[in-house]
């Protein structure tokens, strides 16, 4: 039997037509699109087999019951679909739009493995979160109780503001700390909207701030306020602080005017489509549109730059990385999407250093794949005499992130850190070595995603429940 193709649904322009190709009033093409979503969402629904060994849900990190959700959708009941997905998930839509879902649910779909192209799960979990939304089904959360004992969470990103609802569900009163001036962490600032659009990070953040999370923005812990002062405040704490250090290129050249941070490109392009005035993206210092772009590294953040340097209209992207398209880390539908948008790889090949300043060119060694290193990874080696510049007049170092030195900057030594940096914290409930204090996602893990900074951020949530009831006892007594 022949492979069946695979159908992504929803993508207006290429399964749709557009309003203005049609002459189609808004009213018109709206009733259209959800029509047509709706039997895209359903039509795939019903290729589960429901086949009764899930991997999918097994593969899945917050192990959401997902033949249950498809099931529910292929017969048309999608409020009990919402109801389903979201008890497991805090954020469905976020995670049916970024999840890497071929490395995760659909890659371990039963169809998909039996060659026939695998149910589109993060589609169907997208559009049931979505509807859920227009038709008024998600509410702000009001606790049967309010709690008089409180969580300070340090951090407003996916882990955060996953234990904030859990927190706020079970009545305890919760402020959340973050240095930016909107909350969401790498969903608002780092991944781009035209993988995630930002009012659907906005609207969540609205309905938290509606069932009373308060949010202290521009708030930066360590400056602003100490960590002690948040632990004086509340009963207890979590850090969710993420990893921001940025993985540094070396070689000369390397300060050079036009050498930027992947993190400071990206969350410019965020500002500048949130309507900010961003004075680097102003005068060119962190704008693609004109220029021949590099970026250097394999991972997801390179696929972003390069994406997003296409869209602000830069006259070539290349994207260098020093091992070959088998083995980069980052996702392989990322890579077929950037090569649509007319990005180019150059795969083994590593900077040695920088021409100009302003940069003008990457020198680049060409490398090649040499033997295994521990890990069972094959280590790049440099081909001597193979050097060459590739032009450049902008650079995005996409390398990856490390943790920032949180001991040393919030003054708290005794809190136990990892030999990479990473906050130590117990496996499920996130205790760290402080009493009452507890950490979750990408500080924890180092960089992650966001679908398992979600799941932390839940199950930490609940230890701390467990953890306040105790306090509470102990002060009764
Ligand atoms: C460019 C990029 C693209 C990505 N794309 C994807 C993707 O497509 N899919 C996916 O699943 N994952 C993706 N990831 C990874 C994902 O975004 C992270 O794993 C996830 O956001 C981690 O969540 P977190 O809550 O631990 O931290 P973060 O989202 O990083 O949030 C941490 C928050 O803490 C705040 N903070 C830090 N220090 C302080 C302080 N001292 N005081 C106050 N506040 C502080 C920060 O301002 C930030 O808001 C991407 C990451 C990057 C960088
Ligand atoms: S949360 Fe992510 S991994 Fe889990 S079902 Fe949704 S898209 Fe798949």
């Amino acid at each position: 039997m022949a492979k069946q193709p695979m159908l992504k649904f929803v993508t207006v322009g290429r399964d749709m037509p557009e309003k203005r190709d049609a002459g189609l009033r808004n009213q018109d093409f709206d009733e259209i699109y959800a029509e047509f979503a709706r039997a895209k969402a359903e039509e795939q629904a019903s290729r589960c087999s429901q086949c009764g060994v899930p991997y999918c849900q097994s593969h899945c990190p917050l192990h959401n019951n997902i033949p249950d959700w498809l099931n529910l959708t292929a017969t048309g009941r999608l409020e009990e679909a919402y109801q389903v997905s979201q008890a497991t998930n805090t954020f469905p839509e976020i995670c049916g739009r970024i999840c890497p879902q071929d490395r995760l649910c659909e890659g371990n779909c039963v169809i998909e493995q039996s060659g026939h192209g695998t149910v589109t799960i993060g589609s169907v979990e997208k559009y049931i979160t979505d509807t859920a939304w227009e038709n008024g089904w998600v509410k702000p959360i009001t606790p049967s109780v309010e709690r008089d004992q409180s969580v300070g969470i340090i951090g407003a990103g996916p882990g955060g503001l996953a234990a904030a609802d859990v927190l706020r569900r079970a009545g305890v009163q919760v402020t959340v700390y973050d240095r930016y001036d909107r909350a969401g962490g790498l969903l608002t600032y780092g991944i781009p909207g035209f993988k995630l659009e930002k009012d659907v990070v906005m609207r969540r953040i609205a309905q938290l701030e509606q069932s009373g999370v308060e949010f202290v923005l521009n708030c930066t812990v360590g400056e602003d306020i100490s960590f002690d002062a948040i632990r004086g405040k509340h009963d207890a704490v979590m850090i969710a602080t993420g990893v921001y250090k940025t993985r540094d290129l070396q070689g000369p050249g390397a300060g050079s005017d036009g050498i930027v941070r992947a993190i400071d490109y990206l969350t410019a392009s965020n500002r500048v489509n949130f309507g900010d005035t961003v004075e680097e993206y102003e005068s060119g210092e962190l704008n693609a549109k004109g220029k021949k772009v590099v970026v250097i590294g394999g991972g997801d953040t390179a696929m972003d730059c390069v994406r997003t340097a296409i869209r602000q209209g830069a006259t070539s992207v290349k994207c260098l990385y020093r091992r070959d398209r088998a083995n980069m880390p980052g996702s392989q539908r990322e890579v077929q999407n950037a090569e649509e948008e007319g990005v180019e790889f150059v795969w083994l090949a590593a900077p040695k250093g920088f021409a100009g300043d302003p940069v003008s060119g990457v020198m680049v060694q060409k490398m090649r794949l040499g033997a295994p290193d521990a890990s069972g990874r094959q280590s790049p080696e440099v081909i001597e005499g193979a050097d060459y510049v590739e032009e450049a007049d902008l650079v995005v170092k996409a390398l990856g992130f490390e943790p920032e030195d949180i001991p040393a900057l919030w003054d708290t030594p005794e809190l136990e850190v990892t030999r990479w940096g990473t906050i130590k914290a117990a496996f499920t409930s996130g205790a760290t070595s402080l009493e009452g204090v507890y950490a979750v996602g990408d500080i924890v893990r180092g960089a992650s995603l966001v679908v398992w900074a979600i799941k932390d951020g839940r199950d930490s949530a609940e230890a701390i429940l467990t953890y306040l009831e105790g306090a509470k006892e102990i002060a009764a007594e």
